[in-house]
């Protein structure tokens, strides 16, 4: 059969694993596509979807810068995508544009099923209040945990989410907070914020953590980030980005083909070519 193709937009999109990702899954599942990089000048994202559309595309991830800009462009938002206000997948369909938010579900799919972390009833702290957190907002409620505090340096930004949580959840009690205002224990923290990006680590109390702590980062590197190396001194089991990674791509194969890949070995591959001395 002729493939189907499929891109991920960005800029830059030099360095995206997703090219490696949607290759793996199609072959793992016979599906017939082709999946490349597409740099869009950075005032011309509609015009380059436009282009790849008239092209016969049939989707499209979406990354730095452009998350918002996608989200404006969808004719047809899910309601997760609508909550994160940015969209990471679209699919063509005629004259349609889906706009879809996978990013939110790949965490909690990494968390729940990769790592055995079952999150409800549990106390969640959520670390950040830029793109990424509002987008893991809904997802992580949907799991039902017993609360959710969101802690970023600027209170406002974590407020904001605060009420838009509030708008679609209220059984569950969500509080923002400031870094040095929170206290109390967590079963899971997952860091949202970009401070990794700096090898910084927001100013937590080491009391937040312990044995019983599952600590997410959602950034990945070849080395644990400095967040990791700061929980993992108070004794919380560690896990990086990698597998969100994989997981919403996973997702936004789903949405386009109607088929679920197997995550693991993917993953895996990608863990060995990060980092070729880890074991898993
Ligand atoms: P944004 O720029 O939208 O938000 C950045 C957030 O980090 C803000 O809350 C900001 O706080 C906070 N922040 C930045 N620097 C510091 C610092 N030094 N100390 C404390 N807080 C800080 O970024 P995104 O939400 O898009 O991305 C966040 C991270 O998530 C990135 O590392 C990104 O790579 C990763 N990511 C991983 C994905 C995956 O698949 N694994 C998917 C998406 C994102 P303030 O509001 O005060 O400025």
């Amino acid at each position: 059969a002729t493939p189907d193709h499929y891109v991920v937009i960005g800029n830059p999109v030099a360095h995206s694993k997703s090219p490696y990702i949607h290759a793996a899954f199609a072959a793992q599942t016979a599906q017939a596509l082709d999946y490349q990089r597409l740099l869009a000048p950075l005032d011309g994202f509609a015009a380059s979807v436009q282009a790849f559309r008239q092209q016969g595309g049939k989707g499209a991830n979406v990354t730095v810068p452009f998350k918002l800009d996608a989200c404006a462009l969808a004719t047809q938002l899910t309601t997760r995508a609508a909550a994160a206000g940015a969209v990471n997948t679209l699919r063509f369909d005629g004259d349609k544009i889906l706009g879809d938010n996978t990013d939110g579900i790949g965490l909690v799919t990494d968390i729940v099923r990769n790592a055995g972390v079952q999150l409800q009833g549990k106390r969640i702290l959520l670390l950040g209040a830029g793109g990424a957190a509002r987008g893991s907002l809904l997802p992580l409620l949907e799991q039902l945990p017993a609360e959710l505090v969101i802690a970023n340096r600027t209170l406002s930004k974590a407020q904001e989410l605060q009420q838009l949580a509030q708008q679609y959840v209220t059984q569950i009690p969500v509080f923002a907070r400031t870094f040095s205002d929170v206290d109390g224990h967590f079963d899971v923290i997952i860091n949202a914020t970009s401070a990794s990006l700096q090898d910084d680590v927001p100013p937590l109390a080491g009391s937040l953590f312990d044995a019983g702590t599952l600590a997410y980062d959602l950034m990945y590197a070849a080395q644990p980030t400095a967040f990791l190396r700061f929980a993992a001194t108070h004794g919380a089991q560690c896990r990086d980005g990698l597998g969100m990674l994989v997981e919403q791509a996973a997702e936004a194969f789903f949405i386009w083909r109607g088929v679920r890949p197997d995550t693991l070995t993917v993953l895996a591959d990608l863990r060995q070519a990060l980092n070729p001395t880890a074991e898993a």
